[in-house]
């Protein structure tokens, strides 16, 4: 039962600025940067839609971003460095990039995957915490 859904296209981009992806709400399902509630404070939509494997799709989004953003800065520092490639300093700044990106886009994930999740299965009648039709 999907009732007035967003397009596509902004439930993604909501997904990616850390919204809701169903209404909008700005940081809906964070107490804190890691620490999530299970329910969105503006729309009441419950968070793991789907106990089993919504964690693991958020956990993917994760690591393609991070192993993106991996392979970007190795490929930066060796083509900036050749032929005298700086090992240490690759090292040091693809670990940087690694932890940074992977900490920075851990809730970022979670929400893209959400919207996804909304794009593929539209919310059904239960899905909304406190809704009078379970
Ligand atoms: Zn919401």
């Amino acid at each position: 039962m999907a009732q007035n859904s967003p397009s596509v296209l902004r439930m993604l981009c909501r997904g990616l600025i850390r919204r809701c992806a169903h209404c909008g709400e700005p940081g809906a399902f964070f107490i804190s940067w890691f620490k999530t509630q299970d329910h969105c404070r503006g729309c009441k939509l419950l968070w793991q839609r789907n106990t089993q494997g919504f964690v693991l799709g958020a956990l993917a989004i994760n690591f393609v971003l991070t192993g993106g953003a991996l392979i970007m800065t190795l490929v930066v520092g060796v083509v900036t460095s050749y032929p005298d490639l700086a090992i240490f300093k690759l090292l040091v700044s693809t670990i940087g990039v690694t932890l940074f990106v992977g900490v920075l886009g851990y809730p970022i994930s979670y929400t893209t995957w959400l919207a996804v999740d909304l794009i593929m299965r539209p919310i059904e009648s239960g899905e909304i915490a406190n809704s009078p039709i379970k």
